[in-house]
């Protein structure tokens, strides 16, 4: 069985207890992992806190490490993919893909300019804010898509001048541990440590007197226990956290075309990503041609092990979160819901299950109400657009949401009065490193992407120098020129 060792202070650590690790397409353990020991994850602590200030200070060098880290990433994106795949159940394409990204988001975030604003230059005064690293930063992350969301906090928390201590998830820890054995080679020991554990792991990291902030991604439940640990130290949070997504389609749409473009938002990674859309509505005249093409669509996919080619559904990543989908569906046919596709798991090793389109589904059921987070979709039918947004915004959720529709004008309308954190207009989960990617109401806390997870992992700071002592701005400077420079 393949062991994997935690990284840190730069080494390789083993643990006296260790975790096992699913392949969830054949529910064989395929790997062993440590199991932190509080005592361990001290000594990360401690070793990002002194590895910190040489870190902040030398923006060239980390600079030049983000690139090598991107370097690495892709020149062993066919391993870590696999290991990707074999974890958490993506598609093998999908696996290398997200790895060839992660290598994009250090480059990125290597040559972001962290603006340098001026907010006063006279004859006083030249006050400037500029951008500080809030230390070390607690990394808590979530098991379906364990790379991306890893590289997504650690390349801006690089580029901010932060050290991490990273945890994955119990489900999925082995690509992120085998990140970290590639990459302590080329990061400053102390830099980035990452740690593998249990829910345990992550609340002792939560209380750790040393990190300043806690970039956590997870469950809405877990992400208040993490607020109100992070409280107690006043640390920074940034908690980016479950989704309810509605797409409400338009009655000018054209059902084909809409249950073409909104299949794979909704069944991708087998539905498991936060910003998946998880309810649809439809006007009641549309919803028979709507569910048939999504029903279709559910029923021509190749389900399998993600290491078969051509299979574009894995399994559901783990035995809880199979019951709960399993649950979830069953529920809701007992309340007279229909599966039109699907409905069931599919015989056999691993947790797979099929495709499925609910129909005859309304709020008050929990697949609707709740975050399935898995393969099965719910087709709610409405009378009036007011209503379609209202039913959509009844809800503690507020990650994104998206509407569907052949006529600009209306689409905006709706889009407008929609209470999420991104709303899409005919597409759903894109996201640009430009715009903030937000939870409103229980989603989330604070924003991230680009400037804005700058803006989470570090605190601006003042900086007024009067008249006599201000130096001399170069006309020339471009802005964040003497930033790029140094820091
Ligand atoms: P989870 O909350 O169960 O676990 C997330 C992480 O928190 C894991 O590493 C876990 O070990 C750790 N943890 C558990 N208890 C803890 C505690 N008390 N203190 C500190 N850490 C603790 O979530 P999950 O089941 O791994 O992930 C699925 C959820 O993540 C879904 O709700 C999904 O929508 C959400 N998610 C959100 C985003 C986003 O960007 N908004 C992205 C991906 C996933």
């Amino acid at each position: 069985m393949s062991q994997y060792t935690m990284t840190i202070d730069g080494q390789p650590v083993s643990s006296p207890g260790t975790l096992k690790v699913v392949n969830p397409a054949t529910g064989d353990v395929f790997a062993e992992v440590p199991d932190c020991t509080r005592e361990q994850l001290d000594m990360s602590m401690q070793s990002a806190q002194r590895a910190f200030h040489g870190w902040k200070d030398d923006y060239g060098k980390r600079r030049a490490v983000m690139y090598a880290c991107a370097d690495a990433l892709e020149g062993n994106a066919e391993e870590l993919g696999r290991l990707a795949t074999m974890e958490q159940g993506m598609p093998l394409a999908a696996g290398i893909g997200g790895v060839v990204r992660a290598a994009r988001d250090f480059r990125y975030y290597a040559d972001l300019v962290i603006p340098r604003v001026t907010v006063q230059d006279d004859d006083d005064a030249l006050v400037e804010i500029v951008r500080r690293p809030i230390g070390v930063l607690a990394a808590i992350k979530p098991w379906n898509v364990p790379i991306g969301m890893a590289v997504n906090t650690i390349a801006p928390a690089f580029r901010a001048g932060c050290t991490v201590v990273l945890k994955p998830s119990p489900f999925t820890p082995v690509v992120t541990l085998r990140m970290g054995e590639i990459l302590r080679e080329l990061v400053p020991a102390g830099v980035l440590n990452v740690v593998s554990g249990g829910n345990e792991l992550g609340q002792w990291m939560t209380e750790h007197p040393i990190p300043r902030g806690i970039s956590f991604t997870g469950s809405i439940a877990t992400g208040k226990k993490v607020n109100v640990s992070a409280a107690a130290d006043l640390k920074r949070v940034l908690l980016e956290l479950g989704g309810n997504d509605a797409a409400i389609v338009l009655d000018d749409a054209d059902p084909a075309d809409v249950a073409d473009k909104l299949f794979w938002p909704a069944f991708r990674n087998s539905g498991q990503i936060c910003m998946a859309v998880k309810r649809v509505y439809v006007p009641e005249q549309m919803e028979r041609q709507v569910v048939q093409a999504l029903a279709a669509k559910a029923r021509s996919v190749k389900v399998g092990n993600g290491l078969e080619p051509g299979v574009e559904l894995g399994p559901i990543n783990n035995k809880p979160q199979f019951e709960r989908v399993k649950g979830l569906v069953a529920e809701a046919i007992e309340q007279g819901a229909v599966a039109v596709a699907g409905g069931h798991p599919i015989e056999g090793d691993g947790y797979f299950f099929e495709p499925t389109i609910l129909t005859g589904v309304a709020e008050g059921t929990r697949i609707v109400d709740e975050e399935q987070f898995g393969p099965a979709l719910p087709i709610l039918t409405y009378r009036t657009i007011p209503e379609a947004i209202d039913r959509a915004n009844a809800t503690n959720y507020g990650l994104g949401a998206s509407v569907w529709s052949s006529d600009p004008l209306r689409a905006a309308e709706v889009a407008e009065r929609l209470e999420a954190g991104t709303v899409w207009i005919n597409t759903h989960m894109q996201l640009t490193h430009d715009a903030p990617f937000t939870g409103m109401k229980w989603s989330g806390l604070g924003s991230e992407m680009g400037l804005w997870s700058i803006y989470a992992y570090t605190d601006p700071q003042t900086v007024y120098r009067t008249r006599a002592q201000a130096i001399k701005k170069n006309p020339g400077e471009a802005p964040g020129a003497s930033q790029r420079s140094r820091f």
